[in-house]
């Protein structure tokens, strides 16, 4: 990218040389782009909630005899005014990992906690759509990484697991330790995803279906807030899934080495 390997043979010095020439500028305008696509986005997925307070105001203010009307155009303003705060949290999180310093802030993290939190955390919407979600397993160390960043991806994925399940479905996490990396599995009987999907949905808005992933609070960014997580942690997140018939979202990240040098030194999530 933006970089040209030359390699020459300088006949008089009889001997073979690289050139590397690094064209620092297609870096910079490749950020930029990608700077000012995002600006774009966050304008145009900003713009809808705030549209909509803006007119629900207006329409409450004429209907401010009607008290049935009022209600109804307040209970709607609270509901968009949810939407703007979860998304204005998204972008904000999205911005602090992409400058996230794991190395210097790390700590020993038990993942086997931070899952057993996340559950917990996703107990009430789970519930309130007849969902049962199941842990198995357990990770054997601990990883190197930053427990509040940990819970927020593994929320995410529980959360898309519940919010793309039909009611009375089950979501499966499976927790393991293999060659040196801890695996956790987080796996529902959704809807699905296709395999052209599959390549796009952890790009940032990407949403397959939009107007589903808003009536249920989606905002089009939690599958980038855990790619960006996982590769802060060194890991890897893959998705397996076919349309109709649930998907999985695998997350590997390395263990660290011993668990004797961790010992009482494990990080909760605050
Ligand atoms: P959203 O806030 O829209 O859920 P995400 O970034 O978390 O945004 O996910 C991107 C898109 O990927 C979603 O809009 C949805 O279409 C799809 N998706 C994510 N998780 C699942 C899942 N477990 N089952 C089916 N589709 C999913």
């Amino acid at each position: 990218k933006g970089t040209i390997i030359l390699q020459v043979r300088v006949a008089s010095l009889g001997a073979e040389y690289i050139l590397i020439l690094a064209d620092d500028r297609t870096e910079i305008t490749r950020t930029e782009e990608i700077r000012n696509d995002f600006v774009a986005n966050v304008s145009h997925e900003l713009k809808t909630p705030v549209g909509a307070i803006s007119l629900l105001a207006e329409a409450l203010d004429d209907a401010a005899e009607d008290e049935v009307a009022v209600r109804r155009f307040a209970q709607r303003m609270h509901k968009e005014s949810g939407r703007l705060s979860a998304l204005v949290q998204d972008i904000i999180e999205l911005s602090r990992l992409q400058g996230a310093d794991i190395v210097r802030k790390g700590k020993p993290v038990n993942l086997n906690t931070v899952i057993q939190e996340a559950v917990d955390r996703n107990r009430l919407p789970a519930e309130s759509n007849s969902i049962e979600i199941v842990v198995r397993g357990t990770v054997d160390e601990p990883v190197f990484g930053d427990p509040d960043q940990l819970m927020t991806a593994f929320r995410n994925l529980i959360d898309n697991a519940i919010r793309y399940s039909p009611e009375g479905t089950r979501v499966g996490i499976g927790l393991r330790s293999r060659d040196g990396l801890a695996e956790v599995s987080v796996t529902d009987q959704g809807t699905g995803i296709t395999a052209e999907e599959q390549e796009r949905i952890f790009e940032r808005f990407y949403r397959i279906d939009a107007a589903r992933s808003r009536s249920t609070g989606g905002t089009g960014l939690g599958l980038s807030i855990v790619k960006h997580v996982v590769s802060n942690h060194g890991g890897e997140v893959t998705v397996w899934s076919m349309a109709g018939q649930g998907s999985t979202f695998t997350v590997r990240l390395p263990e660290m080495e011993s668990a004797d040098d961790a010992q009482g030194a494990e990080a909760q999530p605050s």
